[in-house]
């Protein structure tokens, strides 16, 4: 692991062109998000000045709509934004992205809101947002000769690890708590590969795989959101990214994104600035509205409380895929929500079912727990004011309700039983 000192850092405008080097696309270092050294892009993601995240730095050059255009319609249209080389998309990947965004008046005219759209990743090749960052983290795993994939999953993530590793020919070793879903457990196992169950939540399991990286196998294993995290986290841009376009280049006024680990929050904010900066889109502001489960919401419990340092605790609800205890981008989070003027709120499993349901019956999208989330948080912040009825809202749902089907059973079942008579059917309907 080749990491620069501080004598030969790079910055952008040190780099000749010609040096840079094209596996990794327009991405020129890895950078501390605390202290902002720089280090040679490799499978690091803990500055070892002060241990901060690192994250990715690049120097773009010219980006254009009409380049973006004439890509594919999946994350690799933005290729020229993503750390991934110029023919990327001609490998073996899954090709994730360019879901629906979905224009939901039905639940916008329920909840007494002028403008919404669902960015509905349930679309995506393994049925959540995961695979978006995951395809990022497999062009790193071949970059740096891993043969094996893995990860910590609180799901979603070891079925788009699985999944991917499946299609790319590499192997896959991937780690959850023992106790999920069902149907997590069986996509995490159909596409093949290792799937180890930890008796333990997902702190538990992230703990172990942090453990299992010191000991050596960080040298042979591309852990997708551990070791290669920086690289993996660069995905979850390209939904920024899409918001932006399928809008007609625009950002929108209020977004409302779920919170596990706050990754993917904190580089949808990311992906909107590099827009802004890049002249892609006009530079108005934005605000972003955090949303948690409350049995798990150590990220909302500190921004009520006012609080910077984050607390964390044991996960107890059936948002299963956002159960992170201690959430390693919560900072992040706190800041971004404060900074854009947004907030951040959470619901009750009760709550959840509840917005599950109404988003099912007002716009025909069946989410998992996590979406249950975001529109029940999306309802609460409305009902207190906090949210801009008159706003161009956007809500993320991340993950598809075939996978939590538990949260939803108790209340599905058939209006009626009857026998195939007219009389009988009459009765029932009645
Ligand atoms: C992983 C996941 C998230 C949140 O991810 P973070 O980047 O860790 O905050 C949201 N929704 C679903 C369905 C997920 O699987």
């Amino acid at each position: 692991m080749a990491l620069a000192t501080t004598e030969n850092t790079i910055t952008t405008s040190d780099r000749a062109d010609g040096a840079r080097d094209r596996r990794f696309g327009p991405a020129m270092a890895l950078s501390c998000r605390e202290c902002g050294a720089r280090y040679d892009l490799g499978p690091s993601f803990a500055c070892n000045e002060c241990f901060g995240p690192l994250e990715i730095a690049y120097d773009f050059g010219r980006v254009t709509r009409e380049r973006i255009a004439e890509g594919p319609t999946n994350i690799w249209r933005y290729r020229s934004l993503l750390p991934v080389p110029e023919d990327v998309a001609s490998k073996p990947n899954m090709a994730p992205g360019w879901t629906k965004l979905v224009n939901a008046g039905n639940l916008a005219r329920e909840l007494g809101i002028r403008s919404l759209h669902v960015k509905d990743d349930s679309g995506n090749p393994t049925h959540s947002f995961k695979d978006r960052v995951v395809a990022i983290a497999v062009e790193a795993a071949r970059n740096f000769g891993f043969h094996t994939l893995s990860c910590s999953s609180t799901g979603n993530l070891a079925g788009a690890v699985t999944a991917a590793a499946a299609r790319a020919g590499l192997d896959a070793c991937v780690f959850i708590p023992s106790d999920l879903e069902q149907a997590k457990i069986v996509m995490a196992s159909v596409y093949g590969g290792r799937l180890i169950g930890i008796e333990g939540t997902y702190d538990d399991v992230n703990r172990f795989c942090s453990e299992l990286i010191g000991d050596e196998l960080g040298d042979q294993w591309g852990f997708v959101n551990v070791n290669l995290r920086p690289y993996y986290a660069e995905g979850s841009k390209t939904l920024a990214y899409e918001i932006a376009e399928q809008l007609g280049w625009r950002i929108p006024d209020q977004i409302v994104i779920p919170v596990a680990s706050g990754s993917q929050l904190t580089k949808i904010d990311k992906g909107f600035k590099e827009l802004i900066a890049l002249g892609l889109v006009e530079d108005r502001p934005y605000k972003i509205f955090a949303a948690q489960a409350e049995g798990c919401s150590p990220v909302s419990a500190a921004y009520k409380a006012g609080h910077d340092v984050i607390r964390p605790v044991k996960p107890d609800t059936i948002a299963k895929s956002l159960a992170i205890g201690n959430p390693a981008d919560g900072p992040y989070v706190l800041d971004i929500a404060r900074r854009t003027g947004g907030a951040v709120e959470d619901v009750t499993d009760a709550e959840i079912v509840d917005a599950i349901r109404l988003l099912a019956r007002t716009e025909g999208i069946f989410a998992e727990t996590a979406g249950g989330v975001v529109v029940g948080v999306l309802r609460k912040l409305v009902a207190s004011g906090t949210l801009d009825p008159d706003a161009e809202t956007v809500v993320l749902n991340t993950g598809d309700g075939l996978k939590t089907l538990d949260a939803v059973a108790a209340e599905a079942r058939p209006t009626a039983v009857i026998r195939p008579s007219l009389d009988a059917f009459r009765a029932a309907i009645a």
